[in-house]
């Protein structure tokens, strides 16, 4: 069996389908029994389509109904088998899954999306959000912990709104603070908060929970009021700074990283200037910069304004050499600090020393002698760089639960503040 997992959030992933497509058809005609399915969101998006142009294709399945799979193979032993539905049957992290890593693992913890940014794709592709029951999730995390995982991070395109329509009410804080008493759980990371609906209640979940890691993944895409009402992100460029001060307050180690999209159609050398001094003032540990392309089936495809290449390539060129340049700068705080990091394997760079991650979310290369993956050294930070930092000294094993510089840093959330939340 062939399956193409398809996505068709990314650009021209229609052409690279229909052109694997194209391969597998000779090979189906040498080897009959070979099973070739196409799932994910461009089997979504384009239904009967794939059908049409690919007619040897055995099983076709929508972003909903992956547990289907085994059912719709059986079906296609006759003929064709295709079934999308507009409904979640099975969350994904319900399914039985082979993971890549043996201590960290990806935990769904709702599907879709109800917000309507003019860029992107995923409404129309993955329906309206659904959450997952928070008993569901704390006995899939028991169960991965039971397994050695020792870092778990929490999926949902808007994590915040999770539960609002469970309960009427967001229940990502009490999700985060459930998670928390899973004994021998070590790291919660999550992604993504949309940053409207970012409210007090998760940062002071962040400050209390032992096991939630000081990073947010904050997605801004872009810093000028105009912009952000043509993306309708629903909220201001005040607010956004808001938020992050709000994050700030209630604990001032915390890395934020954020999406930043250049040339948005209508996009004006003003208006990027206000994404350079958001970008300026909020000082990001790390950012995804982007360039505007249309997507089919975007409200934003069918905008006027569309910017010329070369100024999107331009302007994305000075907005990376500023966040390297702040990066940098960034990273510079951690020189001679002491860190724990949890061990990712060896380094890519160099294969005799070992690559570890913060809980900040940073990268660091250090020598060691072995140390299994997932394992928890402690790291004395010597040289920082934009994308990484390094101990060249000889990282120790872990003797606390927590690094003690870490600890120090956080504070309670009786200081925490808030100016722009409800
Ligand atoms: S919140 Fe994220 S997933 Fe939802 S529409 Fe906006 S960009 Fe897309």
């Amino acid at each position: 069996m062939v399956l193409f997992n398809t996505c068709c959030i990314r650009e021209n992933a229609d052409q690279k389908l229909y052109g694997n497509l194209g391969h597998m058809k000779a090979l189906k005609d040498v080897r009959p029994d070979l099973r070739i399915v196409v799932g994910g969101c461009l089997a979504q998006k384009d239904k009967s389509i794939i059908q049409q142009r690919a007619p040897y294709v055995d099983v076709v399945l929508g972003t909903h109904n992956l547990a289907s799979l085994p059912r719709l193979l059986r079906e296609a032993e006759t003929g064709p088998a295709f079934e999308i539905l507009e409904q979640t049957e099975v969350f994904p992290s319900a399914l039985p899954a082979r993971r890549k890593s043996g201590w960290h693992a990806w935990v769904s913890i709702s599907i879709g999306c109800n917000n309507s940014c003019t860029f992107c794709i995923v409404p129309s592709v993955r329906g309206v959000e659904v959450s997952r029951r928070t008993g569901d999730i704390v006995s899939e995390v028991q169960e991965l912990v039971a397994d050695g995982v020792v870092e778990i991070t929490l999926l949902g395109q808007n994590v915040n709104s999770y539960g609002r329509d469970l309960d009427g009410t967001p229940l990502f804080a009490k999700l985060l603070r459930a998670l928390d008493r899973v004994d021998r759980l070590q790291r919660v990371r999550f992604t993504s908060p949309h940053p409207k609906d970012f409210r007090m209640d998760t940062v002071e979940a962040m400050a209390e929970c032992r096991t939630v890691c000081e990073h947010i993944h904050l997605p801004v895409q872009a810093g000028s009021d105009r912009v952000l009402k043509r993306m309708k992100r629903a909220y201001t460029r005040k607010r956004y700074l808001d938020k992050v001060q709000m994050v700030r307050d209630a604990l001032p180690e915390v890395a934020i990283s954020t999406d930043i999209i250049v040339g948005f159609p209508g996009e004006t050398e003003a208006d990027f200037q206000e994404t350079l001094t958001l970008v300026e003032e909020v000082q990001y540990d790390s950012a995804y910069t982007f360039q505007y392309s249309p997507r089919p089936m975007t409200e934003a495809a069918t905008y006027g304004g569309q910017v010329p290449k070369e100024i999107v390539q331009e302007r994305y060129e000075r907005l990376t050499s500023l966040q390297d340049a702040i990066s940098f700068r960034r990273n510079q705080r951690h020189l001679d600090a002491i860190e724990e990091v949890i061990v990712e394997g060896p380094s890519k760079k160099d294969p005799a020393r070992l690559s570890g991650r913060t809980r900040t979310n940073k990268l660091v290369h250090f020598d060691s002698g072995p140390a299994p993956e997932g394992s928890f050294r402690t790291v004395r930070i010597s040289k920082v760089h934009p994308h990484f930092l390094e101990d060249s000294g000889r990282a120790f094993l872990r003797a606390g639960a927590q690094a003690p510089v870490l600890a120090a840093r956080r504070r309670t959330s009786g200081e925490a503040t808030c100016s722009s939340c409800n």
